[in-house]
């Protein structure tokens, strides 16, 4: 290449970052598609009548380097304290090994909700490992795989309490030594189901007035205190027990099974996961075996494959909403996947020595803390403690409070003359001697004699963490080694497309994810006092006021921890604006039946009745139908929930006029905006009669997935609704989440995103994504059918494709196809919803030309061997459908079937040097969930599978 020296070349990287296809390769797309130009093509796809006037403007994109300058700006304007706050959120030391083999790894945070167990050994066994850690410290049968956060997980234990319950009391009894956050949650949570919550001393417990009682473990002002009797009172009168415990405390006190509760909840943050000014970090959850089928949330079990090797795999009741739908007794979706491997790697890098050490370590130093502080002349309670003490100061308290941030340290004002200190894994002996300081006391932390102060009949007996994987190698190089082993069982975004339908699996770029582990982000508390986190102020306003200007909305609450609780969140709003216009009474809620489950199951959440839509032949919302059923429940409509563009893929015409019947009838309308990744630049749910919506982060604006969670689900509302987002929970009405901005530390990803694209970025990002799915559309068009379009022939960003012919004429299921992809190297797309029997596709803006391709080119090659099967040249039963996916053992040892090895491991699509193998064959779901084991099983059969 000549180089003249008046000639610059164009250097326009910044935007393909995000950008699959090159602008040659689009080019070539949009022949096959047979559209003359992008513009176009958005033109046949979307109405012009749901177009957005203006183009987005927020000035000019950043690039990478300008972007992560005015990141360290911002965070430089959040101030790191040593928060001793406590309640519920303590300082941890993540370990350097786990930050960057499991936080910072793309093969563990892009990966998928394991629904696919063959691609997901991996994380299925990192999350095993989670509750078997939770079975353990707590003493119960069985965990859960994580809920949102401590405080939604006390709310699902209420609900779930008063489902096993078998007393017909309609009241709750809420220890006052709860959590605030986790009283406020259970307080939001139990109104609209008619749940009265009491909450009182656990002393002044009557136990036949109430289906169930939450404690704190230790209390939220260090009260440490055996429940047993007061459990053992419940269940006289047929209630449940619930202990919300601090794990950690767990490795010195007695457990809450050992106390005889039916349920524990609690947080697993500081295990390892950074407070993140609230989030995100892993909930967990346990309960008795006999209630394990109520549980709330994912179960990871164990089964086995077709060769009867053992095979992890999420339990049935984990679709439970798609299944159930308003007869749901839990929305919950997306979890906390990402921070629960975490922790459970944290358990697994310490022991069970390790942990009760750094527990050990904690309580002594608060004894210490405690003793300095009482030989001062301070009035310092509880007498018996773990980590967290209350100290009378009388009028001093603001004076105490303030000299000790003049020391770098946050404290707890707890009443008007009280002060909390809550102390932590990060605690020095400087960190004491600050304290005291604070408190006007000069003293040296040098004595280290060990005293306990706590009850010696609270002291725990039993074992735990027995199991070898706590006590492996825990060399840095075995544990480094044992975490690239189970990451590279899995299949995530770093190795190929997941075209999954809906949940929009496209790019978490790197220099998005930096700032999430810099520390001014990672190491706030959520009660701090607002002016240490100025900088994520500036954040969130900034972020909010272009998410506003994305979705045509006036305000945004950052509060919901997923596109669920956004749900759960925005009908609350709803129902609390009627309520304010002495509309109380409207409790319909029109519904398609082509709704994600989490509609109708946020909407029995709420109390409200769920009234189907059917869908028109085309997909569309059938009117006749809407219009019918607003007519017949219009004294009573409360609103309706729709989707946009619908979940066939299709951008509606009829939406602004769905919206209109719902208004004329007295209702409010949430859209559903999961699918904004086919709207941004483009479309606005506010334009078109949205009231309100949830937006998914983790979806359209590139939170990584982590294997089903983190996420955020922040609402966006009209003005009409702002006076009714939820509240402050730390001491306000209406909480959602724990924390007032839910999981804040992720929000540098979704406000890099918008940054670095900017307004004409964003757009473009809409549009590839439309072309993509356009494209894969185009190129299978003969072999599959595509289920619905728009009037030219269009699909938005994804598309269905129908695969039930193929149970007739070949007896091949949607599952042996999905399990066939995995030997191509794909994760599936979406399956059986929203139509049964068939996948469902979305690219997303990310993939190239070249990986569409390779997904086509896997897809043709099914469809070329379901024609086999069809004309009677492969048998039914055993050929490469059926025996799908094949691993590295079908390459060894016999071989009876009538087609050959290298057809089977190296269909269309499938690398030769880079293939994937997945270490499982077909996972067996029925013998699993007939066989429920949902712990670590002996390492015995770790060797019997080996052999
Ligand atoms: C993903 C999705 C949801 C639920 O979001 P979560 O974050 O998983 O709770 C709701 N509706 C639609 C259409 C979705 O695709």
């Amino acid at each position: 290449m000549t180089f003249k020296p008046t000639e610059y070349l164009p250097y326009d990287f910044a935007n393909r970052r995000h950008i699959g296809p090159s602008p040659e390769e689009m080019e070539e797309m949009l022949k096959v598609v047979g559209a003359e130009s992008l513009d176009a093509l958005i033109d046949d796809t979307l109405p012009p009548a749901i177009r957005q006037k203006e183009p987005l403007d927020f000035g000019k994109a950043k690039s990478e380097r300008e972007l992560l300058h005015h990141m360290r700006v911002t965070a430089s304007k959040n101030k790191v304290l040593t928060s001793l706050i406590g309640q519920g959120y303590h300082g941890t030391v993540t370990p350097p090994a786990i930050q960057r083999n499991i936080l910072e790894n793309p093969a563990w945070y892009t990966a998928y909700t394991p629904y696919q167990p063959e691609i997901s050994q991996g994380r299925l066994e990192a999350l095993l490992n989670f509750q078997t850690m939770v079975c353990d410290l707590t003493g119960l049968e069985i965990a859960n795989a994580s809920l949102l956060d401590e405080a939604t997980a006390c709310a699902e234990a209420m609900t779930m309490a008063q489902r096993v319950s078998k007393s017909k009391v309609k009241a709750f009894f809420v220890d006052e030594n709860c959590h605030p956050q986790n009283i406020s949650v259970m307080k939001t949570r139990a109104a609209p189901l008619g749940i009265e919550v009491i909450v009182g001393s656990p002393d002044d417990l009557d136990a036949s007035a109430v289906f169930g009682a939450i404690f704190q473990y230790p209390g939220t002002y260090g009260q440490l205190r055996d429940f047993t009797d007061e459990i053992s009172k419940l269940h006289e009168h047929k209630g449940i027990g619930i202990i919300s415990a601090d794990p950690l405390s767990l490795t010195l006190l007695k457990e809450p099974g050992a106390m005889g509760a039916d349920i524990a909840v609690g947080s697993t943050q500081r295990f390892g996961v950074p407070i993140g000014y609230g989030g995100p970090h892993a909930a967990y959850m346990a309960t008795k075996s006999n209630y394990g089928r109520n549980m709330p949330g994912r179960i990871v079990g164990v089964s086995i494959d077709a060769h009867g090797n053992r095979a992890y795999r999420l339990s049935l009741q984990t679709r439970e909403q798609h299944i159930r739908r308003e007869k749901a007794t839990s929305n919950v979706c997306t979890a906390q996947a990402l921070l629960a491997v975490m922790a459970g790697f944290y358990a697994v890098f310490h022991g069970p020595k390790g942990l009760q050490a750094i527990a050990q370590r904690i309580h002594r130093k608060t004894a210490r803390l405690a003793e300095g502080l009482s030989q001062a002349g301070f009035e310092v309670r509880p007498k018996a403690f773990f980590d967290t003490i209350t100290v009378e100061v009388g009028p001093l308290q603001k004076a105490v409070m303030k000299s000790a941030v003049d020391e770098g340290i946050n404290l707890r004002a707890v009443g008007e003359t009280k002060i909390g200190i809550t102390l932590d894994e990060r605690t020095r002996p400087a960190t004491l001697e600050a304290v005291w300081r604070a408190f006007g006391i000069e003293r040296e932390d040098k004595d280290y004699t060990p005293h306990y102060s706590m009850p010696e009949k609270l002291i725990r007996k039993s074992e735990y963490l027995t199991h070898e994987i706590f006590h492996m190698n825990r060399s840095e190089t075995e544990m480094m080694r044992y975490m690239r082993r189970l990451a590279d069982r899995d299949l995530a975004l770093d190795r190929a497309m997941i075209p999954l339908g809906s949940c929009t699996m496209k790019l978490n770029s790197a220099a998005e994810m930096m700032p999430v582990s810099w520390r001014e982000f990672s190491l706030l508390h959520p009660y701090a006092p607002e002016d240490q986190a100025l900088g994520y102020k500036e954040m969130i306003d900034d972020l909010s006021s272009k998410l506003c200007d994305i979705t045509g909305y006036d305000a945004i609450s950052m509060q919901p921890n997923s596109g669920a609780q956004g749900e759960y969140a925005g009908l609350l709003t709803i129902a609390s604006y009627h309520r304010a216009n002495g509309q109380g009474h409207r409790n319909v809620c029109l519904i398609p039946m082509s709704a994600h489950g989490t509609n109708p199951a946020s909407a029995q959440m709420v109390g409200w009745k769920v009234v189907p839509i059917k869908s028109a032949e085309n997909g569309d919302i059938d009117l006749e139908d809407f219009r019918a059923k607003t007519e017949l429940h219009s004294e009573n409509l409360a609103g309706c929930m729709i989707t946009y563009p619908s979940t066939h893929g299709v951008f509606e015409e009829t939406v602004t006029e769905v919206t209109k019947i719902t208004h004329d009838h007295g209702g409010q309308v949430y859209i559903d905006g999961a699918n904004m990744n086919a709207m941004v630049g483009l479309s606005r749910p506010g334009d078109l009669g949205g009231d309100v919506s949830h937006l998914n982060l983790h979806k359209t604006f590139c939170i990584p997935h982590g294997g089903g969670g983190p996420g955020m689900g922040p609402i966006g509302v009209k003005e009409h609704l702002v006076a009714h987002l939820p509240g402050d929970p730390n001491g306000g009405e209406g909480a959602v989440s724990a924390a007032a901005f839910g999981s804040p530390s992720l929000l540098p990803i979704s406000w890099a995103y918008c940054l670095m694209m900017g307004g004409e970025g964003l757009t473009q990002a809409t549009r590839v994504a439309i072309l993509n799915a356009n494209y894969i559309a185009k190129r299978l068009e003969g072999a599959y059918d595509i289920m619905f379009t728009g009037p030219k022939g269009r699909i938005a960003h994804e598309c269905i494709l129908d695969t039930r012919p193929f149970a007739d004429s070949a007896h091949v299921t949607v599952d042996d196809i999905a399990k066939r992809l995995i030997d191509s190297g794909f994760h599936a797309p979406t399956m059986s919803w929203p139509v049964a029997g068939t996948l469902m596709v979305e690219p997303t803006e990310s993939e190239s030309k070249a990986e569409l391709d390779r997904f086509c080119d896997a897809m043709l090659s099914i469809r070329a061997e379901i024609a086999e099967i069809e004309d009677g040249k492969i048998d039914g039963e055993n050929n490469a459908l059926k025996n799908a996916p094949h691993t590295v053992e079908d390459l060894v040892g016999d071989w009876d079937r009538p087609y050959t090895r290298e057809q089977g491991c190296f269909p269309a699509g499938a690398f030769r040097v880079d293939k994937y193998w997945p270490p499982v064959n077909r996972v067996d779901n029925v013998y699993g969930d007939r066989n429920l084991v949902c712990t670590c099983p002996p390492m015995e059969e770790y060797l019997e599978a080996a052999e």
